[in-house]
C-alpha cells in the first residue's frame, strides 16, 4: 500500500470490543469504515444475557485496567455512565476451603449492562447486524466481501480487519496469507460453558462472587451484586480446562456436572430455573501476544483479544493499536 492516503474505506468484521475500538479510531482519522456483525448487537463476547424475568452477565463478569491509554479510555466511559466501578465482596474456594480474596483490583463493569459498553462505543459507527462474513477475496487491489444471509457484499474495500476470535478469523484467512492463517492457527483458545441460574431455595451467601479452585466451576457471581442490576440470578463458569474438554456435552449433560458441582459448594439447586450457554472460544489465545497483526501489501490486519494477552484491556488495546499502526502506513 502506498502511503495511507490509499486506505479510503475499510471493512471491520466483528463488533467486539476490538472492532469497535479499532473502527472509532479508524473514523476519527477520517476513514470511512463499515462493520459486520454475525449478532443483533454489539460488544460479542462482553455480553449480557435478557429474559423477561431476569438478565445476567454471561460472557466477561467485569473488566481491569493497566495500560495507561486504556485507563484514560475507561476514565472516559466511567463519565458517560456506561461503565461503574464494582466492589464485590469476593472469595476464594480452594482445597475444599473458603476464604476471603485480599485482591485489590479495581474492577469496572458495563452499567445497566455489560454490553452497554459496546452499545456506547457503536454510536455512530455505520455497523451492519446479523451479517456474517462468510469469504474475502482480494481482486485488483479492492476486497470483496461475501456474507451468509446474502450474496455479495457491493461496497468495496482497501483494507480489511478480522476482529474476531482465532479460529473464526483462520476459516476466512485460508488461501489468502499463509502466514497469518499459521498465526491463527497457533492461537489455543479455550471455551467456557456458563450457566445462568435462578435458585429460590439458595439463602443470601455472605459473599458475591467467588474464584473457585480444582473444580469444575472456576467462578460464581450474583448478578444484583453489580451496579445498577437487580434480582438474584447467578452467574456461573465452568473452568477452561473442563469446558475445553467437555465442549461437546449436551447443554443438559453439562448443566448436571455443573449443578452437582455447585450442590457440593454447598448451594441449595432445588426448583432452580437454569439456562445454559456455550462459549467456543471464550478465552486464550497465542502465548506470547504480538498485539496485533498487520500485512500492508494485501490491505489486511487482525485484532482481538487473542493476539494481546486476552481479557477485555487487550483486545481494546489491540483494536486501537492497530489503527493507529495502520495510520503510519
Ligand atoms: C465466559 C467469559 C468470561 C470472561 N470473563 C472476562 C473477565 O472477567 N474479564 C475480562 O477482561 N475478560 C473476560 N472475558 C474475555 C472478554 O470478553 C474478551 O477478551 C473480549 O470481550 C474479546 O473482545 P474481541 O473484540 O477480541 O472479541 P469478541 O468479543 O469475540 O468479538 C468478536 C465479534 O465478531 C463477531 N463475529 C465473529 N465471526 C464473524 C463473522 N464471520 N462475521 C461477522 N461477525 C463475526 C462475533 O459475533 C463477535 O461479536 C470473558 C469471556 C467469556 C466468554
Amino acid at each position: 500500500m502506498n502511503g495511507s492516503k490509499a486506505i479510503h474505506r475499510v471493512a471491520v468484521i466483528g463488533a467486539g470490543i476490538s472492532g469497535l475500538a479499532c473502527a472509532r479510531e479508524l473514523q476519527s482519522l477520517g476513514i470511512s469504515v463499515d462493520v459486520f456483525e454475525k449478532s443483533r448487537g454489539p460488544s460479542g463476547r462482553m455480553s449480557t444475557r435478557r429474559t423477561q424475568d431476569w438478565s445476567a452477565d454471561h460472557g466477561a463478569q467485569y473488566f481491569t485496567a493497566r495500560d495507561p491509554r486504556f485507563i484514560e479510555e475507561v476514565q472516559s466511559w466511567l463519565q458517560a455512565g456506561t461503565v461503574a466501578v464494582w466492589e464485590p465482596k469476593l472469595k476464594v474456594y480452594e482445597a475444599k476451603t473458603w476464604r476471603d480474596s485480599h485482591s485489590q483490583d479495581i474492577r469496572y463493569v458495563g452499567t445497566p449492562h455489560m454490553n452497554s459498553t459496546g452499545k456506547y462505543l457503536a454510536e455512530g459507527l455505520s455497523i451492519q447486524y446479523e451479517t456474517t462474513i462468510s469469504q474475502l477475496e482480494r481482486r485488483e487491489h479492492q476486497w470483496h466481501l461475501q456474507c451468509s444471509e446474502a450474496n455479495e457484499i457491493t461496497a468495496l474495500y482497501d483494507f480489511v480487519v478480522l476482529a474476531i476470535p482465532a479460529p473464526q478469523a483462520s476459516t476466512l484467512l485460508k488461501g489468502l496469507d499463509s502466514r497469518a492463517t499459521d498465526i491463527a492457527d497457533a492461537a489455543q483458545m479455550k471455551a467456557c460453558w456458563t450457566m445462568m441460574a435462578h435458585l429460590p431455595n439458595q439463602l443470601n451467601r455472605d459473599f458475591d462472587a467467588a474464584f473457585i479452585n480444582q473444580e469444575i466451576i472456576s467462578w460464581i457471581c450474583q448478578s444484583g451484586s453489580k451496579p445498577m442490576r437487580q434480582g438474584s440470578t447467578w452467574t456461573i463458569h465452568g473452568s477452561p480446562d473442563w469446558s475445553q474438554d467437555h465442549v461437546e456435552l449436551s447443554k443438559e449433560d453439562a448443566q448436571y456436572q455443573m449443578v452437582q458441582c455447585l450442590t457440593s459448594l454447598g448451594f441449595n439447586c432445588e426448583d432452580a430455573d437454569i439456562s445454559m450457554h456455550r462459549w467456543r472460544y471464550a478465552s486464550g489465545g497465542l502465548k506470547n501476544g504480538i498485539g496485533y497483526l498487520l500485512l500492508p501489501i494485501i490491505g489486511l490486519g487482525l485484532c482481538g483479544d487473542w493476539l494481546n494477552g486476552g481479557r477485555v484491556e487487550g483486545a481494546w488495546l489491540s483494536g486501537f493499536n492497530l489503527a493507529l499502526a495502520l495510520k503510519q502506513i
